[in-house]
């Protein structure tokens, strides 16, 4: 037997950290939502008792590093399964991008094998699982529109992103999520986008507001170690996008547009400054 999952991609419409915990993690806010570019999964039964991680892409992980792999572990210890499963992911969410395409595939695993082993966990346990294995993984299991806090597995569900393109660009150059982190100074941050105030134009459905009010502080460090992100905002922002941010710890850039009209002249536009552009639609 067989299941299919689809794993999409997030951005955050803000990012704001309000301590660094005793525990190590950051204590943030941030509110995310989907978008429509997604990895494929297909969840097929084994008849030998392991966990194989097959993937057209040739540059991520295919063994227990592989976050999918971890999130069948976990299951299959914590339920005490002993059936073997090959998860094949159909990468088309770029790696290490600050669109939690791992999180999502980890996700996807999880719901997908809840399915295939006729679990019967709900969404609440699986975030619970998920939450083990990384932080923005719980958002990834249910989707939609949420504000996260704590670590950034507290989610209150948010309904809903209005409908419109968004535009993702990524510049060829890896940043990592804990270097990131790493380097910020979490009590010398002034500037803080406001969690409240972007819930509120998520709510009234204010395209607008949402544009004027997007905000993430890891942008201070990501920034100043590759100026090239901030080039690629201004460049989408003289483009034409209605708002633009780096979502996540980078180096991917979104921009929101609300125009289908003006897409393609934002999207060729991007093609001169990086390989990885995509033009796709929220999802509310
Ligand atoms: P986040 O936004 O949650 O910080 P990200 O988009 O920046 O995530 P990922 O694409 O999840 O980053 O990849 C981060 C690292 O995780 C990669 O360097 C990769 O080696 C590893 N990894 C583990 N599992 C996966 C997976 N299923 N897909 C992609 N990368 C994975």
């Amino acid at each position: 037997m067989k299941v299919y999952e689809k794993a999409p991609a997030k951005i955050n419409l803000m990012l704001d950290v309000l301590r660094k915990r005793p525990d190590g993690f950051h204590e943030v806010e941030m509110i995310m939502t989907m978008v429509d570019l997604a990895d494929r999964l297909e969840l097929s039964e084994m008849k030998r008792d392991t966990i194989i991680i097959s993937s057209q892409a040739g540059y991520i992980p295919l063994d227990e590093k592989n976050l999918a792999f971890q999130a069948a572990r976990l299951l299959k210890e914590r339920y005490g399964i002993s059936r073997g499963v090959h998860i094949h992911l159909d990468k088309h969410i770029p790696v290490a991008a600050g669109l939690a395409g791992g999180s999502s595939d980890a996700a996807a695993t999880l719901r997908g094998l809840n399915r295939l082993w006729r679990l019967g966990l709900s969404h609440t346990e699986l975030q619970e699982l998920g939450s083990e294995l990384g932080s923005d993984i719980p958002f990834c299991v249910t989707g939609g529109t949420a504000l996260a806090t704590g670590r950034g597995e507290k989610l209150e569900p948010i309904f809903s992103m209005p409908q419109c393109w968004v535009i993702l660009a990524k510049p060829p150059i890896n940043v990592s999520t804990a270097d990131v982190y790493g380097k910020l100074r979490a009590d010398r941050i002034t500037n803080h986008p406001s969690a409240a105030l972007m819930r509120e134009a998520v709510e009234a459905r204010d395209f607008q507001a949402i544009c004027g009010r997007l905000g993430n502080v890891l942008e201070e460090v990501t920034l100043k170690l590759h100026p090239e992100v901030l080039r690629l905002k201004e460049a989408m922002i003289s483009l034409g996008a209605d708002g633009v941010l780096m979502s996540g710890s980078g180096p991917t850039v979104f921009g929101l547009v609300s125009k289908q009209s003006k897409v393609p002249r934002i999207y060729n536009g991007l093609r001169g400054f990086c390989n990885e552009v995509y033009a796709v639609r929220s999802l509310c």
